[in-house]
C-alpha cells in the first residue's frame, strides 16, 4: 500500500513537481527573473505550533531554494495582532531547524514592515486606486452583490485628498473600531469577490505583541503578503491552494504599489492526513481544553509531538518529497507516515529485547545462581554497530501472552509440551504453569536443553516459534505509553461534524511494570529502539529519567501473526 503511493506519485510526477517546471519556465523567458537568484519564504503566523502540514510547506519552500542554489526565508507573519505570542516564535523556529532547514540571518517579523505598508497605502490612495469606506461591516455584506449584481459602495467617488485626510485619521486614532475601512478600487462587478473593492486596512485597538500600542489601524492579508514579499526581493512565493482566487489580488498590489520586486504566486495542495485535525485552531483547542497532554502530546500531529513520539526529521522528509506536490487537496493516509519512519528506524534504531505484559519463566532445570552471558548483535543491517552482552539466568520474563495452555491453530510459543527458542541462548520445553484463583497467570515452567546453547538444535530438528525474554536477575522497570489513532473517524472535521465528538478514547495505554534490558539504563532521547516483535520506541523527551524508564511506541512492526488472523 505505501509502496503504491510512492509508485503513484513518482509516476503522476516523474520525479518532478509542478512548480519546478514554472520555475524553470521562469529562469528560461528571462524578463522580471533576469539574473535573480530563486528566493522563497516560509511565512507562518506565529499563533500556534507547526504541524506536518507546515511540514510540506517548509519542504517545498526551502527545498526549492536548495534545488536552485537560492535562498528561503523565515518570516513570522504577524500582521493580525490577535493571539500571537513569543513561545510560538521560538518553537516555529526550533521546529525548522530540527527538520534540517536553514533560513541563515533572513529572520523577519512582518510587522517590520508596518509603515512600508502604510506608504503603500497612501500611495494607492493619492493614484486614486483606493478609498476610505464608511460601511459597516453589515452594510458591507449587504451592499457585496451576487453573480447578478455588482457590489457598491457610496464612498467610491470620493476625492483622494478626502480619503488620504480620512486615512491619516484612521491612523491617528480619531475613530473607533469598525467605523470605516480602507478599501483597494478594483471591479464592483468582478465574477472573483476578493477583487470587488476589497478591504485593506482596518481599525483594530489591539496590542501587537511586537509592536504595542503603535498602531491601531491593521493591513488585511491579500495586502500586506504581497508587500512582505516584494520587500524582501522574494521570486517566488509559494502558498497553498486556499489562497488561489486571491492571485490576481496579489498580482493588483504587487503591480500597483512602487517596490522593486514582483514575486509570483504559485499554489499547492494542502496537506491533510486521515485521523487527525490540522488546524492550529482546532489543535489549540484539544490542548486548551485538555484533550491531550499539551502541544508536543505524541499524540499530536505537530512537529513537536511527532518528535517526541520518536519521528525523526529524515522520516519527516521523505514522506514530504514521496506524497508529491500537486493541484489537488488530498488525505494521506496516517500508515504512510507510520511506512516512511518505520524504514528509516528499520535501518538505524538498535535492536534490544522488552517485555511489555511481563509473566516470569523459570528454566527449572537450570542451575541456581548461575548467570550466562551471550553476545547479540545491536543492529543485524549496520554489523559495524557492535555487539553486547547480555545475561541468562534461572528465571526470566516473558509476555504473558507468548503462554497458552491450550494452543490455537498457527500458535508456535509455549504451551505445555512445546520446545521454543529463547532468542539467543537456549531451546526451552515449557512444562506448565501457575495461575492464582482467578486465572490469572502468576508463573510458567520450562526445562532448557543444554545442548542447544545459542538456539541451535543439534540434531536438527525444526523449533517453529523464537520469542524474546529478558533476565528477571539483570533488567530495569519502564514505563511505556502506546498510541492509538486521537481520532476514530478517519475524516473527524469534514462537513458539520463535530471533531471534538470522534476523540478516540483509547488513544493512550500506559504501561507500568515493562521489563527492559538492563544496558537500557540511563539511555536519552532521542535514542530510538526496537522492541524486539513489538515496534519502535523512542525514550520520551519529557517524563523519562535515570530512576523512571518511560519510552514511547513510534510504531509498530506489522504482526505476521495478527495478520494472519
Ligand atoms: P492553519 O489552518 O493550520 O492555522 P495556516 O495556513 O493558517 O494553517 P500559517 O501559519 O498561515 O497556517 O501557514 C504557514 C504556511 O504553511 C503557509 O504558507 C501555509 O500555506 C502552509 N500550510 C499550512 N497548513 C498547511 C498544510 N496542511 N499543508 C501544506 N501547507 C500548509
Ligand atoms: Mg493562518
Amino acid at each position: 500500500m505505501a509502496e503504491d503511493i510512492i509508485k503513484e506519485n513518482e509516476e503522476k510526477s516523474g520525479n518532478a513537481n509542478f512548480i519546478h517546471d514554472f520555475i524553470d519556465e521562469d529562469i528560461a523567458k528571462g524578463g522580471q527573473f533576469e539574473g535573480m537568484t530563486v528566493h522563497t519564504r516560509f511565512p507562518p503566523e506565529p499563533n500556534g505550533y507547526l504541524h506536518i502540514g507546515h511540514a510540506k510547506a517548509i519542504c517545498i519552500d526551502f527545498g526549492t531554494a536548495e534545488k536552485y542554489g537560492g535562498m528561503c526565508n523565515l518570516r513570522m507573519d504577524d500582521t493580525n495582532p490577535t493571539k500571537e505570542d513569543e513561545e510560538y516564535v521560538d518553537a516555529i523556529k526550533e521546529d525548522i531547524k530540527w527538520l534540517g532547514f536553514d533560513w541563515g540571518d533572513r529572520f523577519f517579523f512582518a510587522s517590520e514592515y508596518f509603515e512600508q505598508m502604510y506608504n503603500c497605502a497612501e500611495e494607492l490612495i493619492n493614484k486614486g486606486l483606493a478609498y476610505v469606506c464608511e460601511l459597516t461591516a453589515d452594510q458591507m455584506r449587504e451592499y457585496r452583490g451576487d453573480l447578478f449584481t455588482p457590489a457598491k459602495s457610496p464612498y467610491r467617488d470620493r476625492p483622494s485628498e478626502e480619503s488620504l485626510d480620512l486615512f491619516r485619521r484612521m491612523r491617528a486614532g480619531e475613530f473607533p473600531d469598525g467605523a470605516m475601512t480602507l478599501r483597494a478600487k478594483i471591479d464592483l462587478n468582478s465574477g472573483n469577490f476578493n477583487m470587488r473593492d476589497p478591504v485593506i486596512y482596518r481599525i483594530n485597538r489591539i496590542t501587537h505583541h511586537r509592536t504595542g500600542d503603535k498602531w491601531c489601524i491593521y493591513p488585511m492579508y491579500d495586502f500586506a503578503h504581497p508587500i512582505e514579499d516584494a520587500i524582501e526581493g522574494i521570486t517566488h512565493s509559494l502558498c497553498t491552494l486556499e489562497f488561489e482566487a486571491h492571485r490576481p489580488l496579489y498580482d493588483w498590489v504587487r503591480d500597483n504599489v512602487t517596490l522593486n520586486c514582483k514575486p509570483r504566486q504559485i499554489e499547492f495542495s494542502r496537506l491533510g492526513i486521515n485521523n487527525t485535525v490540522m488546524s492550529k485552531r482546532k489543535l489549540r483547542q484539544l490542548v486548551e481544553d485538555g484533550y491531550v497532554n499539551g502541544w508536543d502530546d505524541p499524540r499530536m500531529p505537530t512537529l513537536c509531538g511527532l518528535r517526541r513520539r520518536g519521528y525523526t526529521p529524515l522520516s519527516i522528509r521523505n514522506f514530504c518529497e514521496r506524497i508529491g506536490v500537486s493541484k489537488v487537496n488530498s488525505t494521506v493516509d496516517y500508515s504512510f507516515l507510520e511506512f516512511c519512519l518505520r524504514e528509516d528506524l528499520n535501518d538505524r534504531a538498535e535492536r534490544t529485547m522488552a517485555v511489555l505484559d511481563p509473566v516470569k519463566l523459570i528454566i527449572t532445570n537450570y542451575p541456581e545462581g548461575k548467570t550466562e552471558e551471550f553476545e547479540i548483535e545491536n543492529n543485524p543491517n549496520h554489523p559495524e554497530d557492535g555487539t553486547r552482552t547480555i545475561t541468562f539466568s534461572k528465571e526470566c520474563f516473558i509476555e504473558k501472552s507468548d503462554y497458552m495452555d491450550e494452543p490455537v491453530k498457527g500458535y508456535f510459543r509455549m504451551f505445555p509440551g512445546n520446545e521454543v527458542r529463547l532468542k539467543t541462548t537456549y531451546i526451552v520445553k515449557c512444562t506448565g504453569c501457575k495461575r492464582d484463583e482467578n486465572g490469572e497467570l502468576l508463573e510458567v515452567y520450562a526445562e532448557y536443553d543444554p545442548e542447544t546453547r545459542g538456539g541451535n538444535t543439534p540434531d536438527g530438528r525444526k523449533i517453529k516459534g523464537t520469542i524474546h525474554w529478558v533476565d528477571a536477575n539483570n533488567c530495569e522497570s519502564a514505563e511505556v505509553r502506546m498510541y492509538d489513532n486521537l481520532f476514530t473517524d478517519p475524516e473527524p472535521d469534514t462537513g458539520d461534524k463535530n471533531f471534538l465528538d470522534y476523540i478516540n478514547p483509547n488513544s493512550l495505554t500506559v504501561l507500568t511494570d515493562c521489563k527492559v534490558e538492563k544496558s537500557m539504563k540511563g539511555v536519552k532521547a532521542p535514542m530510538s529502539f526496537q522492541f524486539m516483535r513489538h515496534g519502535y520506541f523512542c525514550v520520551d523527551n519529557k517524563d523519562s529519567t535515570d530512576q523512571h524508564l518511560v519510552f514511547n511506541r513510534s510504531v509498530s512492526l506489522k504482526d505476521s501473526f495478527k495478520k494472519k488472523k
